[in-house]
C-alpha cells in the first residue's frame, strides 16, 4: 500500500517537508539504535530512515505516490544505501553518533575589546592587535619532547584510547574514552621538551590584524577561528574580539537610523534655508522648506547607517530646533507685525461655551 511510508513518519499524505523532516528527526531519535531510550529498536529505525529518504526527496516520493514501493526500490539502489548511510545521515542532523564520537582537545578561547568611531564603524576598518597567547613551540614542535623524540604511550600501548567497562543498573557499559596521559595521540615524550615544559605550547605575544565590517553594531562580537590558545594535540581555541561604537557628537544611532537635531534661525525656518547636517563621515546638506515648524522631522533617505550583508544605507532623520533671538533690537517693529491678532482668537471661556452649548 503507497501509504505505508506516510504511516511510518506519522504524516499526512499532502505533508510539507518541513512537517516530514520535523517527525523523521523525533522517531529517528526515539529509536536509534544507540540511543538511551528504552524504545530503541533497529528494525523500526531502518524503517523510519527507508521512509525518510524517499518521502524527503519529491521525485522519488512522486513515484512511489503512483507505483508504491516497486517505484522506489531503496533496498537495491545504486552504491547499496544501507544502514551506514543512515547513519551518516543521523548523524549529520544529530551531531555525532553518540559513544563512536571522539572529542578532541581545544585550547581556550581568547576575549578582547575594542572601541571604534562611528566613522569606523560606517566605513569598516582593520584594527591591528597585540595579544598574547599559547603557541605552538618551535623548540618540539608542538610535540612537547625534546629533539621531537617520542615512544609509544605505555598506557594505552599507543592506541590513544582506552576502554572502560562500567557496571549500570542495565548492565555493563563499555565505553571507549581518549587516554589521558598522551591526549589521544598514543605518543609521548622521552624526554621533556625545556622550552615548554613538555606541554607543546608556550605563551607569546603576537600581532593579529582583522577586519571589522562596515555597519557593525555597538556590543557586536567577531570570532576569529582558531586565533586563541593553542594547545597541545588539539585544536587551537578562538579570538572573541567585541566592538564598542563610541558614541557621535551629533549623531544618534538606532539600528541603520541616524538622528540628529539642527538649529535654525528664525529667518530660516520663515524663509526656507540650505543648511549642513552631519553625517558618519563627513556633512549633508538639506534644504529647509519655507514654513517650517520647531520639531518638524525631515527625512534624509540613505543617509544612514549600511546594513552589514547588504550595505543599503538607512536613513538620517534631522530635527528642526528654532533659535528664538532674546532681543531683536531694532526688529521689534517687524515682529510686532507677527503678534497674533487678539480678535481672531477665542478666550479659554468661549471655547468651553461653545463645546458644551
Ligand atoms: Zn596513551
Ligand atoms: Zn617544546
Amino acid at each position: 500500500m503507497p501509504k505505508e511510508y506516510y504511516n511510518v513518519l506519522g504524516v499526512s499524505e499532502n505533508a510539507s517537508q518541513d512537517e516530514i523532516k520535523k517527525a523523521y528527526r523525533k522517531k529517528a531519535k526515539k529509536y536509534h539504535p544507540d540511543s538511551n531510550s528504552d524504545q530503541a529498536d533497529p528494525e523500526k529505525f531502518k524503517k523510519i530512515n527507508k521512509a525518510y529518504q524517499v518521502l524527503s526527496d519529491e521525485e522519488k516520493r512522486k513515484k512511489y505516490d503512483m507505483f508504491g514501493k516497486q517505484g522506489v526500490d531503496v533496498s537495491s539502489g545504486r552504491g547499496g544505501q544501507g544502514f551506514s548511510d543512515f547513519e551518516d545521515l543521523f548523524n549529520t542532523f544529530f551531531g555525532g553518533g553518540g559513544r563512536r564520537r571522539r572529542r578532541r582537545r581545544r585550547g581556550q578561547n581568547l576575549k578582547i575589546e575594542v572601541s571604534i568611531t562611528l566613522k569606523e564603524a560606517f566605513q569598516g576598518v582593520e584594527k591591528t592587535f597585540e595579544i598574547n597567547r599559547n603557541k605552538s613551540c618551535q623548540e618540539c614542535d608542538g610535540t612537547g619532547a625534546k629533539k621531537g623524540n617520542t615512544k609509544t604511550c605505555g598506557e594505552c600501548n599507543g592506541r590513544g584510547r582506552k576502554e572502560q567497562v562500567r557496571r549500570t543498573v542495565f548492565g555493563t557499559q563499555r565505553t571507549v574514552a581518549e587516554c589521558g596521559k598522551c591526549n589521544g595521540s598514543g605518543k609521548v615524550p622521552e624526554k621533556k621538551c625545556k622550552a615548554c615544559n613538555g606541554k607543546g605550547v608556550v605563551n607569546r605575544s603576537e600581532k593579529i590584524s582583522f577586519k571589522i565590517p562596515r555597519g557593525i553594531m555597538n556590543g557586536q562580537r567577531l570570532r576569529l577561528k582558531g586565533k586563541g590558545h593553542e594547545v597541545k594535540d588539539g585544536k587551537p581555541g578562538d579570538l572573541y574580539v567585541f566592538v564598542k561604537v563610541e558614541d557621535h557628537e551629533e549623531l544618534q544611532r538606532k539600528k541603520d537610523n541616524l538622528f540628529t537635531t539642527v538649529k535654525l534661525g528664525i529667518g530660516d525656518a520663515v524663509l526656507g534655508a540650505e543648511v549642513e547636517v552631519p553625517t558618519p563621515d563627513s556633512t549633508a546638506k538639506v534644504t529647509i522648506p519655507k514654513g517650517t515648524q520647531p520639531g518638524q522631522v525631515l527625512r534624509l533617505k540613505g543617509k544612514g547607517m549600511p546594513d552589514q550583508r547588504t550595505g543599503s544605507r538607512g536613513d538620517l532623520f534631522v530635527k528642526v530646533d528654532i533659535d528664538i533671538p532674546s532681543d531683536v533690537g531694532e526688529d521689534k517693529e517687524v515682529f510686532e507685525n507677527y503678534r497674533r491678532k487678539p480678535e481672531k482668537s477665542k478666550t479659554f471661556f468661549e471655547t468651553v461655551k461653545d463645546l458644551v452649548s
